[in-house]
């Protein structure tokens, strides 16, 4: 079901208490003593890619209920199939969620219930809850059955615990090749949740882990594994997203096997709708394919939707954090706009991006009034939003570039800035001027503005603020320091791009994805710092790029300052 960004945005089902559906199974928990008032959950990533835009959106409620009501939250790595993870990402998702803001309890990583895991699978195999089948996986997948046709019993279902226990334990001494085995609950092939036809619970894996080396030859599935790690940490609310709900009711049959008798306590699963971006993808995998298909350039790519790549895109925390809370936790699934992201970090950065002048497509502008080796310095306020931010200074002088944009030549009615004869026009925190002519080369080409200052009409100067209609940016050709600039938009074309196979991708990406221009920027950038937050006026907000270098200056374009629609 979809719905328009504003809906979404204010049916978070909020409307009643100020709390979101999980929120307030928690307060009723803590009141009711369920667990002595204790609130503990857990981000459990898998470390097999970045963390992206829609992980930031679990981290805001798994970490975001763990500080509200007084709990933790663990990071826990979900490492169960060496084969696809990397300490490359264990260490990024660190990084990122402690840019997010967040703070863990403990680092647990799954690979640290491998013992205890595999205790209960052998309790499982004894107690006739699980057996070793000999069949591939694609035999066992023949079996499944439908929805609503049984499935058929495995001929190894039957087998005596000892035999199966004995095969277990061989499979993990490497007695057997990949494939050969798995370990498989025993429940009900009948079972109307196909989930409950005898899940396999354990495979043979021969990679080495990142973590357990060559200790283990098998390991655990999901299913196995996450509700029992909930179970040995003491999570108290395990929160996850919706395409978990039909794994539910495994979760709650494996618990109830390992709690021991006699026992209350136990972790619960509540899931929400996951976040879906419009143009975005954030399978890990395809994004994994476009850093490999070098489509890229790699994970933080500025276009990437990972956290790291919005960081470098100059994205704040701040801005990530109040999207998330704008699009609020529900239980059906949609697709947010864009859009609505974009907004969030233009909100942001109107309140913290220090004001600059950049001139992306330059014309000189000549004051003709002024004498050759005029040189001025006027003060400029950093932030007209909060003056505590200060000013800098930026010198005028009698040459200076201007956006080729704001002059015409022979211009229409309603234009409001420079054309000979015209209105009189501000230059930003400078004079007022009037437009007198220009200069062009042989084939007509504007080579150069021609203007007057009225020399008592600075800014700042008592009787200056008469009202002009236009202020335009300007920087000194004297001063004005050479910049790269990236200009960044959608990386993909369509609204939806997550259907698209990884080995199309490349034929889907929107070539404007990326243009890179040349700009003259105010001299003050010259110290700029990577992370700095800049709004380059009537440009966009900018941020200063990792490639940048004291004379080699880069930025990238966070967001334009207007939504195009
Ligand atoms: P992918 O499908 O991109 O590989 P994943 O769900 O396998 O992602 P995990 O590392 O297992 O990635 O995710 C860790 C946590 O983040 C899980 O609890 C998962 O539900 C949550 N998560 C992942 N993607 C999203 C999303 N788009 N929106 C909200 N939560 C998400
Ligand atoms: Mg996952």
């Amino acid at each position: 079901m979809n719905k328009t960004p504003l809906e979404d945005a204010t049916s978070n089902g909020a409307e009643s208490t100020g709390l979101n559906f999980i929120e307030q199974v928690v307060v009723a928990d803590i009141q009711s003593g369920k667990y002595d008032g204790r609130v503990q959950t857990r981000f459990p990533p898998e470390p097999n890619g970045y963390l992206h835009i829609g992980h930031a959106k679990a981290i805001c409620i798994d970490f975001g209920i763990a500080q509200k009501y007084g709990g933790v939250c663990n990071l826990r790595f979900d490492d169960t199939n060496p084969i696809k993870e990397d300490v490359e990402y264990v260490d990024a998702i660190r990084e990122d969620i402690h840019w997010l803001g967040f703070e863990w309890g403990k680092e647990c990583y799954a690979s640290d219930y491998f013992p205890q895991l595999y205790a209960f699978a052998e309790r499982l195999i004894m107690t006739g809850h699980a057996y070793v089948d000999e069949q591939s996986a694609e035999e066992i997948a023949q079996q499944k059955g439908t929805p609503t046709t049984p499935g058929i019993n495995s001929p190894y279902r039957d087998r005596p615990a000892e035999e199966s226990l004995d095969l277990f334990h061989r499979m993990n001494a490497g007695e057997f090749p990949e494939g050969a085995m798995t370990l498989r609950a025993k429940i009900d092939m009948a079972s109307d949740d196909m989930h409950f036809r005898d899940p396999i619970i354990y495979r043979i894996i021969k990679r080495p882990h990142h973590r357990t080396g060559t200790e283990w030859q098998v390991y655990p599935m999901y299913d196995f594994a996450h509700g029992q790690s909930d179970y040995f940490e003491g999570v108290t609310h395990s929160i996850c997203t919706l395409e978990f709900v039909p794994h539910r009711p495994l979760y709650n049959y494996l618990v109830e096997l390992l709690m021991p008798e006699g026992t209350t306590y136990r972790p619960y699963q509540f899931e929400f709708n996951r976040l879906n971006l419009t143009y975005t993808m954030m399978s890990k995998r395809k994004l994994l394919s476009l850093v490999q298909q070098g489509l890229v350039t790699g994970w933080d790519d500025p276009r990437m939707p990972t956290l790291c790549g919005l960081r470098r895109r100059g994205y704040t925390p701040q801005s990530i954090r109040d999207f998330v809370s704008m699009i609020g936790y529900t239980r059906y699934e949609g697709t947010i706009d864009l859009s609505l992201l974009e907004h969030a970090v233009r909100n942001d950065l109107n309140k913290h991006a220090a004001r600059v002048s950049a001139v992306l497509d330059p014309v000189k502008l000549i004051l003709t009034n002024l004498p050759e080796g005029h040189d001025e310095s006027l003060e400029m306020v950093n932030n007209p939003e909060d003056l505590s931010e200060g000013t800098h200074i930026q010198h005028l002088t009698r040459e200076l570039w201007i956006d080729r944009s704001d002059f015409m030549e022979e211009a229409p009615k309603k234009y409001y800035r420079l054309t000979p004869g015209g209105l009189d026009v501000r230059l930003r925190g400078g004079y007022i001027i009037k437009c007198t002519g220009c200069e062009k080369d042989a084939e007509g080409n504007v080579t150069a503005v021609l203007a007057e200052v009225y020399l008592d009409s600075k800014t700042g100067m008592e009787g200056s603020n008469r009202k002009v209609k236009a202020t335009i940016h300007w920087v000194s050709t004297a001063y004005a320091l050479d910049a790269e600039v990236r200009l960044y938009d959608r990386l993909f074309l369509e609204e939806d791009p997550s259907g698209i196979p990884a080995e199309e991708l490349k034929d889907h990406l929107n070539p404007d994805s990326l243009i890179v221009q040349h700009a003259y920027v105010e001299e003050c950038l010259q110290d700029a710092q990577v992370g700095d937050h800049l709004q380059f006026q009537r440009v966009g907000y900018f941020t200063v790029d990792p490639d940048s270098r004291p004379g080699a200056l880069v930025f990238n374009r966070t967001v334009s300052l207007k939504d195009r629609r």
